[in-house]
């Protein structure tokens, strides 16, 4: 076990609220490989890297949060753990609250999560309940319960969660030797957004990197609150992660913003279907549509000129591309891919994938 990874709790416990008396529950989060992507530095002319995130234990960034805010919460007494989701904070709390042998339920908007999400929670032995509202209204049914019943509520207002987040950032820290120009993420809740500005922003502290990444974020067209600047009522996008109305952690995204000199910008689905095609075609990894947008807006950027040749920037995408895998299986025109069915026989084979027999 010398060399295994043991978490982010333990491996960055002196930079987290964790003491002895903190049972730390983890399924081996983090240590997420930071993957040069030669085909969108070909395309951009900067030099990018993709944070895959979807390589943590249950698939999404999420684990990171989950493994300190379940840890919190059974160090606090906590037998049962509640959020709101739209599909990876249900997972991971469901797969941390049964490794820690304590009960998740889960408020999920009925019909809009992924269906490998939905399988995970009940996988995991979660309650999952699906909420005939949106996600917005999930998340204020968790913290009424939170308040008034005994549930622990693990949705990114739980500082912890962020807290476990911001270990990302460290990580990009440590395997490039400083921070990036600029890091972009994917834009829901905002609690990413913000947990990577406080990751940067220790690590600066610390002497551990030379300055701040501008924090580029970004939001589905039919879903920007921040970019629009006000609530959207029913925001509708296929990115269903971050199908969020109202962002629990707008004002300290905001903030974030301002420090950083980043940007808020939105990306239409198309756009986001398009970077998630270049994504696997090209570079060989494979997200769900939400986790795309960071490629769409790396490349809307590019061409709006405002990444610099030769700037050093970090992508973040999100979740695993098996958990909503439908999208890979769509054909520009919108009709579904059929693979070629051929007889057992060589000879024909042969000649349907185009060789010439040497
Ligand atoms: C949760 C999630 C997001 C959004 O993160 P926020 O912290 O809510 O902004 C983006 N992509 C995926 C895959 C997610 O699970």
């Amino acid at each position: 076990m010398a060399n295994q990874w043991r978490g982010v709790l333990r491996e960055y416990a002196d930079r987290l609220d964790i003491s002895d008396a903190t049972p730390i529950v983890t399924l081996g989060e983090g240590g997420t490989p930071l993957i040069p992507a030669a085909a969108l530095s070909a395309r951009t002319g900067a030099r990018v890297y993709v944070k895959f995130e979807g390589m943590n234990p249950t698939g999404s960034f999420k684990d990171r949060g989950m493994t300190m805010a379940v840890s919190k919460a059974v160090e606090a007494g906590a037998k049962a753990v509640i959020c709101a989701s739209t599909g990876n904070t249900s997972a991971s709390a469901a797969a941390y609250a049964t490794h820690a042998g304590i009960t998740a339920a889960v408020l999920v908007p009925e019909g809009k999560i992924a269906m490998g999400k939905l399988a995970q929670a009940i996988a995991h032995n979660a309650q999952l309940l699906q909420v005939q509202g949106n996600f917005d209204d999930c998340l204020d049914i968790a913290r009424d319960l939170a308040n008034n019943y005994p549930v622990h509520l693990v949705n990114s207002v739980n500082n912890d969660r962020i807290e476990g987040q911001k270990t990302a950032a460290f990580e990009v820290v440590e395997v490039l030797g400083d921070a990036p120009d600029f890091h972009i993420v994917p834009v829901g809740n905002a609690g990413n957004y913000t947990a990577y500005f406080r990751g940067y922003s220790e690590e600066l502290a610390r002497g551990e990197s030379t300055k701040l990444p501008r924090m580029f974020g970004f939001q589905a067209t039919g879903s920007a609150p921040i970019v629009l600047g006000h609530v959207v009522k029913d925001p509708d996008t296929i990115a269903s992660a971050i199908r969020i109305g109202n962002p629990a952690s707008w004002e300290l995204a905001t903030a974030a913003r301002e420090v950083s000199d980043g940007y808020f910008g939105a990306i239409s689905d198309e756009k986001i279907l398009e970077a998630h095609r270049i994504l696997s075609a090209e570079v060989g990894i494979f997200v769900e549509p939400a986790s795309a947008i960071s490629v769409a807006g790396l490349l809307e950027r590019s061409e709006a000129g405002m990444i610099p040749r030769d700037s050093v920037v970090v992508l973040t995408v999100t979740g695993h591309g098996l958990k909503d895998p439908q999208w890979a299986l769509r054909t520009a025109d919108g009709s579904d891919v059929k693979p070629t069915i051929v007889p057992v026989d060589t000879a024909q084979i042969a000649d349907v994938l185009g060789l010439i027999r040497t």
